[in-house]
């Protein structure tokens, strides 16, 4: 059964597959809108969620099916101590695809090992998280020049997902901004940019190479992942992006975040045409279409 757990699961063929099909929904919403009739997506949402979790139902709905919903480990059987095998097996019995958002890395493979419907990880701890990554890619502009990660590259696990699919690019410089105590991972760095001998620098100052970037992501510092409260406090507000600090920054910047924000970007921001993070948004909603249908279609063969 075939399950999106990492977006290396998907193929650079499968990516742009994806992309055209999303692109066809935007064009023609109309010739989807039956395509998963009688089908049953289950949200099985652990952690918290707004965009995430209605994007997903919003397409299934879109597509002409139906949805059921967990939410919080308080309301399920999770609370009795039930384990992610057990409700993987337990659902499969009632939908035809899951949707799942779990605080554990390495969860939604589980859930995947143990059902015997397709599972899309909708974020496992400070893993990963495919189906942002595919929102982002439908909104990334160009896929070459200056890539600018700023905010917590340690724990952002839209970062970690978005590098790995983004280093099947080869016209690509990473710059990755972040505090000492937040760098990126040396796994991602070592299993991603060194190995396909990608070009990125390191630095803890936004401003130094912002002149230089096509794409800013800007990233929430992940409150949940820390032990300590007030490490979080001390560099919540490292970076926060504002009109004055965009003067040195490209005319076609496209400045992305995956949401939630928090004090990352001013809200003056909002209606310059650089902004594309509410675009990105809805940008997931196609992807996470496209994503269904072609999971359900493979699971029907
Ligand atoms: N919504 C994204 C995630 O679930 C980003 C974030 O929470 O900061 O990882």
């Amino acid at each position: 059964m075939r399950s999106v757990i990492d977006i290396l699961d998907l193929s650079v063929e499968e990516l742009d597959e994806l992309l055209a099909v999303a692109q066809d929904i935007i064009d023609n919403p109309v010739k989807y809108q039956n395509a998963c009739a009688h089908k049953k997506l289950a949200t099985l949402f652990f952690e918290p969620s707004t965009r995430t979790r209605l994007s997903f139902e919003a397409a299934m709905y879109e597509l002409g099916g139906n949805v059921l919903s967990v939410t919080g480990g308080n309301t399920s059987s999770v609370a009795k101590g039930e384990s992610v095998a057990d409700t993987a097996k337990t659902v499969s019995c009632y939908a035809d695809i899951i949707a799942m958002r779990h605080p554990k890395e390495g969860a939604a493979l589980v859930a995947a090992n143990n059902a015997s419907i397709p599972v899309i990880n909708a974020g496992d701890g400070g893993h990963c998280h495919p189906t942002q990554t595919l929102a982002d890619l439908l909104t990334i502009k160009r896929e070459k020049g200056g890539f600018g990660l700023c905010g917590d590259l340690k724990f952002g696990r839209t970062v970690h997902s978005l590098i790995n699919a983004m280093s099947r690019y080869r016209d690509i410089r990473f710059i990755l901004v972040s505090p000492e105590e937040l760098k990126l991972p040396s796994y991602v760095k070592n299993e991603t940019l060194k190995k396909y001998g990608l070009p990125y620098v390191q630095t803890t100052d936004l401003l130094e190479y912002l002149p230089e970037m096509d794409v800013l992501y800007m990233t929430r510092v992940q409150r949940e992942r820390f032990f300590n409260e007030e490490d979080y406090l001390r560099l919540k507000d490292t970076y926060v992006l504002t009109p004055d600090k965009l003067k040195t920054a490209k005319t076609d910047l496209c400045i992305m975040h995956p949401l939630p924000r928090v004090n990352e970007i001013s809200v003056a921001i909002d209606h310059d045409p650089r902004a594309c993070y509410f675009k990105q948004v809805l940008n997931g909603k196609y992807m996470r279409m496209a994503l269904i249908l072609k999971l359900l279609k493979e699971a029907a063969v």
